[in-house]
C-alpha cells in the first residue's frame, strides 16, 4: 500500500472553489472542487453518478 500524503500538501492549501471545502478534494483532474461540488457539476458535465 502506498500513503502518499504529501500529495496533498504539494501546493499549500487547497480547497474546494466552490464552496471552500477542504476536505473531500478531487484534485485527479485539477478541477480543485470537492466530491460534493463534483457530483453537483458532473450531471452538468456529463458525467454519470460518480461513485
Ligand atoms: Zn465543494
Amino acid at each position: 500500500m502506498q500513503q502518499d500524503k504529501s500529495r496533498f500538501k504539494n501546493r499549500g492549501n487547497r480547497k474546494c472553489k466552490i464552496c471552500g471545502n477542504v476536505r473531500g478534494l478531487i484534485s485527479m483532474y485539477g478541477m480543485g472542487v470537492c466530491r460534493k461540488c463534483f457530483r453537483e457539476r458532473a450531471e452538468k458535465f456529463g458525467f454519470k453518478k460518480y461513485s
